[in-house]
């Protein structure tokens, strides 16, 4: 990663990571560039806020292209976007204060100054404030809407989730848990099944690393599936399509598996569809906005009673960024992925 210092004396010390060219394949550090800045004084409406966690996550690997998307690209020489949790140091916006703790979109960088928009000031007393980065934020969110309102499970149904170790996956495991049905998770490498089964309430998990990933999925859906949260895409899809019941309801909430321009995402055939009567959806989670605060305080309330668990993989100060986020696009992050910044 290079890195630049166009510093003035006198004026407190920033740091931001940019977005240095466009990946075409596999991301490397050599696409993002650490510029060293300075923070400015907040104008009229202004909040100035000390990022102490930046969000880590998959989507970011799409705005890094320019490729049409449902968001605009990531523009180049421009701080990387991101969420944040952090404290407001000053504000001249009523609706916040100094010492509040807010969650927000700073982007990759240590400070950032906002009007306010897309910044919530939030409780930490009851949840560790980072947590507005997983279980009970976006990926929570999207673990909420993707299976209460695409798969909406039923007692004894059986729900399989792929990356079911992951910030959205695993939220997703246990509410599908919490409503009586039967959960299946596909996750990479021995630790993290153990970590699904024993941890989250998977009934049971499969590695998809395994040589016999095919024959130890099929002998964990010995009554089909009825719900498939799929995160993922690739060699997973197509082996639990196999098993699909009719009226199976598939959420489409991510295809990993070929963000990083490796390999392209499977299809589902329009014969099994119909003959099945599946129903398939995409979706994305901030086109639902109005259903975030009752998704929220749901979440809020089952992580402060200790019913949902989660885990995080922390990356250590702002410069380790880019290669926490090449890591967490192959698969090295458990959980979570977060830096902490301060
Ligand atoms: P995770 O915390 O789940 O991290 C990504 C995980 O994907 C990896 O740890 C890895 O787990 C898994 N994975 C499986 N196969 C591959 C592969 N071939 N290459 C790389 N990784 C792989 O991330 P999130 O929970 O934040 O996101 C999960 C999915 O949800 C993503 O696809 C993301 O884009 C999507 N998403 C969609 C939203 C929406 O609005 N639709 C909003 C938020 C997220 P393992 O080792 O177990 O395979």
């Amino acid at each position: 990663m290079a890195i630049s210092n166009p510093m003035e004396e006198g004026l407190p010390a920033n740091s931001q990571i940019v977005l240095e060219s466009r990946p075409t394949g596999p991301v490397e550090p050599r696409h993002f560039k650490l510029v060293k800045t300075n923070t400015p004084d907040p104008g009229p409406g202004q909040v100035l806020v000390r990022n102490l966690y930046l969000s880590l996550d998959p989507y970011m690997r799409g705005r890094m292209s320019d490729a049409k998307s449902y968001a605009k690209p990531q523009e180049l020489g421009l701080v990387m976007g991101g969420g944040t949790v952090g404290e407001v140091v000053a504000s001249n916006n009523a609706h916040f204060k100094p010492g509040d703790k807010v969650v927000g979109l700073g982007g990759w960088q240590l400070y950032s100054l906002t009007g306010g928009d897309f910044l919530r000031v939030v409780d930490a007393t009851r949840i560790p404030l980072q947590a507005f980065l997983g279980p009970v934020g976006m990926p929570g969110v999207t673990a909420w809407y993707g299976l209460n309102k695409i798969i909406a499970p039923k007692k004894g149904e059986t729900i399989v989730v792929t990356a079911a170790t992951g910030a959205v996956g695993s939220v997703v495991g246990q509410l599908a848990g919490f409503a009586g049905a039967r959960t299946v998770g596909v996750a990479g490498g021995a630790e993290k099944c153990a970590y699904a089964r024993e941890e989250l309430g998977y009934e049971a998990c499969v590695d998809h690393k395994s040589p016999n990933f095919a024959e130890e999925m099929k002998q964990a859906l010995p009554k089909g599936v009825d719900g498939l949260f799929e995160n993922v895409g690739g060699q997973p899809f197509e082996i639990v399509a196999r098993s699909l019941n009719d009226f199976a309801r598939i959420a489409i909430c991510g295809l990993i598996a070929s963000y990083d321009g490796h390999t392209t995402p499977p299809t589902a055939s329009l014969r099994q569809i119909l003959t099945n009567r599946i129903k398939i959806e995409g979706f994305i989670t901030g086109d639902h906005l109005a259903l975030w605060p009752a998704a929220i305080s749901e979440l809020a309330a089952h992580v402060a009673a200790g019913k949902i668990r989660y885990r995080e993989t922390i990356a250590e100060g702002l410069e380790s960024a880019p290669e926490a986020f090449i890591g967490m696009l192959k698969g090295r992050n458990f959980g979570k992925q977060l830096v902490k910044l301060a």
